[in-house]
């Protein structure tokens, strides 16, 4: 197992243009990790994984797989496996022919073939299913097909690219379980690449949140979305309100912030925030850290209901307060909350966090 490290990589595709694709990114992805790029589409996550491949070089900055500086090796010469959203399959050939490709190409013995193939086979949960046709499988087998193809030549990582984009959201749900349960089983090194936020919060044991090319956070599931970074982070991880509340105390990782309604309440914040009193303090708030109801003087604040949205697992209850939306989920939501119903919504301070615009 290796670590694979990126140390300022920026990726610039035309000389004359101002803005990077990718734009100083500097990450370690431990040894064994499953390690996941999350952001919108077009903010570089491709063109860094492909970079990491060997298919596009950085324009500046180095990346290490171990103690090797691959920055300006070929792809071939990495020993990557890579997954991509289309399966990249050969449609034409057979199960096993398609999972031994990488070893014909390494010219590994026929007997050898055999042996990695089938239990390439197994490791995917695809046992038996040599000589079917590509043609002949579902899209989550084809996927599993894809995922034996890059693991049977032991690469000393693993490279996927939204590889489930394609599939339905059950077979989603179910393939990305399976997918880290491979990861988890071989050991492999392994970065992931995708604009979906709660598939990247199931699987990763970190997440890089990028945007325009730039990292903003680094982080544990947990971590960025108890402590997001920044007003982008919290926004794009979960639903998050951002209030914008005055501060009225400050201390090392507590900030004293002013509700609407009226009353003070203390809320975490990262060392070195630099906040003091009179500023006005960004403050994260998920909609399940945020109750409805209460009577005037226990409520954080007061506003009139503007839409209610039943999802099964929760209501989701948007209420206009002074012009801001502010949404609360309840899992148990009261009965007759009602549209343009004045509402006092009341806030889990101990949940609360500070973030940077
Ligand atoms: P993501 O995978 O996050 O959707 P990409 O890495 O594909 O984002 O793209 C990042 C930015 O780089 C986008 O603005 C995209 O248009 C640009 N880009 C990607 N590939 C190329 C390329 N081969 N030539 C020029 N621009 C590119
Ligand atoms: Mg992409």
């Amino acid at each position: 197992m290796i670590d694979v490290r990126l140390t300022a990589v920026s990726k610039r595709f035309a000389k004359s243009s101002d803005s990077a694709a990718v734009d100083d990114v500097t990450v370690t992805i431990g040894a064994g990790e499953f390690f996941t790029l999350l952001g919108p589409s077009g903010c570089g996550k491709t063109t860094t994984l492909r970079m990491v491949a060997g298919f596009y070089f950085p324009t500046s900055g180095h990346i290490h797989f171990g103690d090797d500086d691959v920055t300006h090796w070929t792809p071939n010469k990495r020993d990557t496996g890579m997954v991509f959203q289309n399966y990249a399959l050969f449609p034409h050939m057979t199960v096993a022919q398609n999972v031994a490709y990488g070893l014909k190409v390494r010219r590994v013995s026929r007997a050898e073939q055999a042996r990695r193939v089938t239990e390439a086979l197994e490791q995917v949960h695809l046992a038996g299913y040599g000589d079917r046709r590509i043609d002949a499988l579902s899209g989550g087998q084809q996927q599993r097909v894809a995922l034996a193809r890059a693991l049977v030549i032991r690469p000393r990582t693993m490279l996927l690219d939204e590889p489930l984009s394609n599939l339905d959201a059950k077979l989603r749900e179910e393939t990305r379980a399976e997918i880290r349960r491979i990861q988890r089983e071989s050991g492999t090194t392994s970065i992931y690449v995708t604009h979906d936020q709660a598939e990247a919060m199931a699987m990763s044991d970190r997440i890089a949140v990028m945007e325009s090319g730039r990292v903003q956070q680094v982080g544990t599931p947990h971590e960025v979305y108890y402590q997001p970074a920044n007003a982008f982070v919290a926004r794009f991880i979960g639903r998050s309100n951002v209030l914008s509340l005055p501060v009225t105390g400050a201390a090392e990782q507590r900030v004293q912030v002013r509700l609407p309604g009226g009353a003070t309440i203390e809320v975490g914040a990262p060392a070195g925030h630099g906040l003091t009193e009179g500023d006005t303090a960004l403050v994260s708030a998920r909609p399940e850290h945020i109750a409805v109801g209460g009577d005037d003087d226990t409520a954080a604040m007061r506003g009139r209901v503007s839409h209610v949205e039943f999802t099964g697992m929760a209501t989701h209850v948007t209420v206009d307060v002074d012009g801001d939306e502010v949404m609360a989920a309840l899992v148990d939501a009261p009965a007759g909350i009602g549209l343009g119903d004045v509402v006092g919504l009341r806030l889990a301070p101990e949940r609360l966090w500070v973030v940077k615009p």
